[in-house]
């Protein structure tokens, strides 16, 4: 098909949720940075806590890995205490951003329509949405995975229309967040072949929307999922942690 020409590299980011320091950062991010070839075989990236962006700014600048942060607001700017906007985080470099993750959705009450308006925000500002999407176990029990999945990337399709193409997407169900109990690669690719059919139904002759899968990914299961057709990459948090996990994942990109 006239997208799979402009198939992409695969990208490999890090969520570090709430966890770091100063101190812990800068080794991370000195072993990641020492260990990567001058070129590495796919795009890396780290999404860190946003008071660490320009430490993480600093050591990164210039550098193979990006950066980007973990959530967005859905507002430009104002009185909204405690949020950060897409133009605080343009203005220390972010690449990406990742909006709609479980966690946010879970904990934060966000919901599809804030997600996507959040996803808008950060384009606006140039930055690349990674947008979460993904099912509860009761919810894959149910049968319900590709009804959810869709109806969570719909609200963004419908937000930003042909800019879609512009987006990640990271399928993440719900149930394999943190809990090592990975998709199968099977699993995940049906799911990811969903998502595909949905994204060039939205933006076709455009390029390829690269779509993560994300979900206890570590160092032993990575190949396996990347080799799948429509996997183009991967989220990872636990495992973004340990620079020798990561740096194992990243070459299991290549
Ligand atoms: C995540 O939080 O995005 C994630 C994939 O976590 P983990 O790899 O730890 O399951």
């Amino acid at each position: 098909m006239l997208e799979d020409a402009f198939v992409t590299r695969k990208l490999i980011a890090g969520n570090w949720k709430m966890n770091g320091s100063l101190e812990a950062n800068e080794a991370l991010l000195r072993a990641v940075l020492a260990g990567l070839p001058a070129e590495p075989a796919a795009d890396v990236a780290v999404c860190v806590p946003a008071p660490y962006l320009a430490q993480v700014q600093a050591l990164c600048q210039g550098g193979p890995v990006a950066w980007g942060a973990q959530d967005v607001s859905a507002h430009e700017r104002g009185a909204f205490t405690g949020e950060v906007s897409a133009a605080m985080l343009r203005d220390f470099g972010c690449r990406y951003v990742i909006v709609g993750h479980s966690e946010r959705r879970q904990y934060h009450g966000e919901t599809d329509e804030v997600v996507a308006a959040k996803a808008q925000r950060a384009l606006a500002a140039g930055i690349t949405p990674i947008v979460c999407v993904g099912e509860t176990e009761a919810q894959r029990d149910a049968g319900e995975t590709e009804l959810v999945v869709k109806r969570q990337l719909a609200a963004v399709i419908h937000a930003l229309g042909h800019c879609v193409g512009e987006i990640v997407v990271a399928y993440e169900p719900v149930w394999a967040i943190g809990t090592g109990r990975t998709a199968t690669p099977e699993q995940a690719q049906a799911v990811h072949a969903v998502l595909r059919a949905q994204l060039r139904a939205a933006v076709a002759g455009q390029r390829r929307v690269r779509i993560l899968y994300g979900g206890s990914m570590n160092a032993g299961n990575a190949a396996a999922l990347l080799a799948q057709p429509d996997i183009d990459g991967g989220l990872i948090g636990g495992a973004s942690l340990k620079a020798d996990e990561f740096l194992r994942i990243v070459a299991a990109a290549g």
